[in-house]
């Protein structure tokens, strides 16, 4: 049973049993796994509180051949994202970068770079409280990475090129639609510049985005976007994106 040292950020843990609990990992040498940590749940055990959701660890896991669940050796915290989730805001918008990352993220498939997105983007909304910019970037990213992004010169129904105006988009499409091939329940959301107004922030690092003083003004409106074409890829909706909508 070989033991393998990787960096981890926990995206949720679940009961096991009465004593231990699985945690779902996004590591980083390794990919998305899930591991079991025994005696987890037990009030003095050897994890203390490091298998808190968001919390970035080193840890030291057994590979079992044949088996799905890993099972974690030791655990070591390398930092904290628990006191930030005190302001409801954040925590809604930390669990929903969990959540995706959860679904979206390949098992058992490293990917540096979006580790490395999901390490900015909580750092950033622990130092600056703001969710609106780290969230459009975490979602602009995360679908360029998976290959998932549309064009925003096209209409993804016709590939007509879009004129300067209103773009749509509707719930299940792979990108943005033109007014002819709009269904009626679509929705209009800004313009396609303002849309590639946004793309062209994420092409900066996400401190030097927030080091400008004033966010676009139609943010919620691309996050928005950004939420469906994540959920139009998962084929299913997400809890936290409910409540996102709602902070
Ligand atoms: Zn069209």
């Amino acid at each position: 049973m070989p033991l393998r040292e990787t960096e981890a950020v926990v995206l949720r843990t679940y009961r096991l049993g009465e004593a231990d609990k699985i945690a779902s990992l996004f590591t980083r040498q390794l990919g998305r796994l899930r591991a079991v940590a025994a005696g987890a749940q037990r009030p003095k055990s050897r994890y203390g509180g490091t298998l808190e959701p968001l919390s970035y660890l080193r840890l030291w896991i057994f590979e079992r051949e044949n088996r799905d669940l890993l099972r974690i050796n030791s655990v070591e915290l390398i930092e904290s994202f628990f006191d930030m989730q005190k302001d409801y805001r954040v925590q809604v918008a930390a669990q929903f970068v969990a959540e995706v990352a959860d679904r979206f993220l390949p098992e058992r498939e490293a990917n540096d770079r979006a580790f490395r997105l999901l390490l900015a983007v909580l750092r950033a909304m622990k130092r600056s409280g703001e969710i609106n910019r780290p969230l459009v970037y975490f979602d602009y990213w995360l679908l360029r990475l998976g290959g998932f992004l549309p064009v925003f010169e096209r209409c993804a129904s016709c590939g007509r090129a879009l004129e300067s105006g209103p773009a749509y988009y509707a719930a299940g499409a792979e990108g943005i639609l033109c007014g002819d091939c709009r269904p009626p329940q679509a929705v209009q959301f800004g313009s396609r510049e303002a849309l590639a107004g946004i793309a062209a922030h994420c092409q900066a690092t996400l401190d030097r985005w927030l080091g400008e003083e004033k966010p676009p003004g139609n943010l919620p409106e691309a996050r928005h976007f950004f939420e469906g074409l994540i959920e139009a890829h998962l084929e299913k909706k997400l809890v936290t994106r409910t409540m996102l909508d709602e902070v």
